[in-house]
C-alpha cells in the first residue's frame, strides 16, 4: 500500500469552490481544518506551535490556492489567517518537521501569473515570465519561491526553490504526484534557506 502524504489547505473563503473539488477526490488525504481566530500569545514560537498542534495536526504538506484575493497587497482582504497558516507550515518545531508547500493556480489567475517566455539581456536564453510577487500572493509564498538569499543568476532552477507551483488542470489529473514532489522538498538542501517570516 502506498502511503499518502496528508494535506492541510490554506485558501480564502471566495476559492471555497475549488477547497471542495480537493476535498471530494478520494485520491487526496487532508484535513479539513482552517485557522479561524486569532491565537493570543506574544511568544512567536508558540503561535507556531499552537498552530500545528491544533490545526496543521499530522499533514506533511501545505497546499497553497492561490485565487484572485490571495495576494499580499489585497488591502480589502485580511490575510492575517492564510500567512499563519503558511508560517507554520514552513515552521520547524521541536516535536514536527516542516511541511511542503504546493502553490495551486486556480484557472482565473492564469494570465495574471503565466506570461509566457521572454529573451533574457543577461544570458541570451528564453526564461518563463512567472509573475509570483506581492500583486498575486503572500510573501509566505513568494518569498520561499523566489529565494533571494545567496540567490544571483538572472533565473531560479528547481533546486533553487522551496514552494512547487502548479496549474490547477495539471494537478487535479494527477494530484498525489505533486503532492509528493512538494513533500520531497522538504529533505532537499533548500530548506537551509527557508524564510518562515518574510518581511
Ligand atoms: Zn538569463
Amino acid at each position: 500500500m502506498i502511503t499518502k502524504h496528508k494535506c492541510f489547505i490554506s485558501f480564502k473563503m471566495k476559492d471555497d469552490y475549488y477547497k471542495k473539488r480537493i476535498q471530494d477526490n478520494n485520491d487526496i488525504e487532508m484535513i479539513d481544518k482552517s485557522l479561524d481566530n486569532p491565537i493570543n500569545s506574544t511568544n512567536p514560537d508558540y503561535v507556531m506551535q499552537k498552530i500545528r498542534d491544533d490545526y496543521l495536526k499530522d499533514s506533511s504538506v501545505t497546499i497553497f490556492l492561490i485565487g484572485q484575493h490571495s495576494a499580499e497587497n489585497d488591502f480589502n482582504e485580511d490575510q492575517q489567517y492564510i500567512k499563519k497558516e503558511l508560517q507554520a507550515s514552513l515552521y520547524h518545531s521541536q516535536f514536527h518537521g516542516r511541511n511542503g508547500i504546493l502553490g495551486i493556480v486556480i484557472p482565473s489567475m492564469y494570465v495574471k501569473i503565466f506570461k509566457g517566455s521572454y529573451k533574457c539581456n543577461n544570458c541570451g536564453n528564453n526564461h518563463n515570465d512567472v509573475e509570483i510577487n506581492d500583486d498575486t500572493v503572500i510573501k509566505e509564498f513568494s518569498a520561499n519561491y523566489y529565494i533571494q538569499e545567496g540567490h544571483t543568476s538572472c533565473a531560479w532552477s528547481p533546486d533553487e526553490r522551496y514552494c512547487l507551483l502548479v496549474r490547477w488542470e495539471d494537478f487535479i489529473n494527477n494530484p498525489n504526484k505533486y503532492i509528493d514532489n512538494a513533500f520531497d522538498k522538504t529533505k532537499e538542501p533548500i530548506v537551509s534557506k527557508i524564510k518562515v517570516r518574510p518581511k
